[in-house]
């Protein structure tokens, strides 16, 4: 799930507004290194994170279905991933299985229920901050977020959910190498959520009982991030957090993408994501968030959303815009 597929014409009334392509430092960003950082520490590698999406769309992953052995293999990955990273595991609010690792929490679907799903959780903290992912002198933290989860197999046909979203977990994954390479002011915590497309169950699971210490100060939200002919990824959420916006208006925006505003408008029916994806726990909590999703295309929730069918130069684009967006946030909160 994210929301409906259902196209509105009202999006031709409440057109966007769509910044330039060329961001305010006016510098070149034609490749995976050119914000002038070395790949194998401090930059964004972006083919890496090309590689986990390929790898997490594959059929092996059986669109990685809430509580199949598939979504367990997808765990695998993401932990052996994270390991490497340098991020460490953020501490669990409740007590958890001795078969889950560190990274793994556990919920029920829903209260009550004995169907359980499963959030991965990694923090790197603050600079200065404590092992535990709280921050320095009680600096509250940002929460980016990507849910892990798809349809899984349907009539035979395996949806693999490569823009939906192993996209957004690619990125997220690739994310915290970087992160942790060259921490932040604020700890920032990695959620990789599990059941969005059973109603942002992850989500609701994790803003109930939030792992480590401390305040959250935002969710940047990631779902759907790597598809786009059109090169337009969509910022939602400023309608309702006026004040992020000049934050996200000031971030340099790489060659191969616009940002558009919008999509956060009540009363628009399906066109409003303010409650579509993960963001939505955060928003109803009162914590601000932006949303970046990319506009609903023909594979949406279709057994056709495949890695051979996203926009590579797009996605390597958001892959170097997000880094920009965090360290933004980081600096102004
Ligand atoms: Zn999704």
């Amino acid at each position: 799930m994210r929301r409906s597929p259902t196209f509105s014409l009202l999006f031709l009334f409440f057109l966007p507004i769509v910044l330039p392509a060329c961001g305010g430092d006016g510098a070149p960003d034609t490749g995976p290194n050119a914000d002038g950082a070395p790949a194998a520490t401090a930059g964004m590698d972006t083919e890496r994170m090309l590689g986990h999406v390929e790898e997490l769309a594959s059929d092996r992953y059986e669109g990685r279905l809430t509580g199949t052995p598939a979504a367990e293999r997808t765990r695998r990955y993401l932990i052996r991933h994270l390991e490497e990273s340098g991020a460490v595991p953020c501490v669990a609010a409740r007590p958890q299985p001795d078969s889950l690792s560190a990274w793994e929490h556990m919920a029920p679907v829903e209260e009550g229920s004995d169907r359980n799903l499963v959030n991965v959780l990694a923090v790197v903290p603050g600079a200065g901050g404590a092992a535990d992912g709280s921050g320095a002198a009680g600096s509250p933290r940002i929460v980016v977020s990507a849910h892990y989860d798809h349809l899984g197999v349907r009539g035979g046909e395996i949806y693999n959910g490569a823009d939906d979203n192993a996209s957004g977990t690619a990125l997220l994954l690739e994310l915290a190498r970087h992160v942790a390479a060259s921490p932040l002011r604020h700890p920032v915590v990695f959620a990789f959520f599990d059941y969005e497309e059973g109603g942002l169950r992850g989500a609701r699971a994790f803003v109930d009982a939030p792992c480590g210490a401390g305040d959250i100060a935002l969710n940047i939200n990631l779902d759907m991030v790597s598809r786009s002919e059109e090169g337009v990824l969509y910022a939602a959420g400023t309608r309702h957090w006026p004040e992020l916006r000049p934050v996200l208006e000031s971030v340099s925006v790489p060659a191969g993408m616009r940002i558009a505003f919008g999509h956060d408008e009540p009363g628009t029916g399906s066109d409003d994501w303010t409650f579509a994806s993960d963001h939505a726990p955060f928003h109803r909590a009162g914590i601000p968030f932006v949303y970046f999703g990319v506009e609903d295309h023909a594979g949406y929730h279709q057994p056709t959303d495949d890695f051979d069918q996203i926009t590579p130069e797009f996605y390597r684009a958001v892959g170097r815009f997000i880094p920009r967006v965090l360290e933004a946030f980081d600096a102004a909160q």
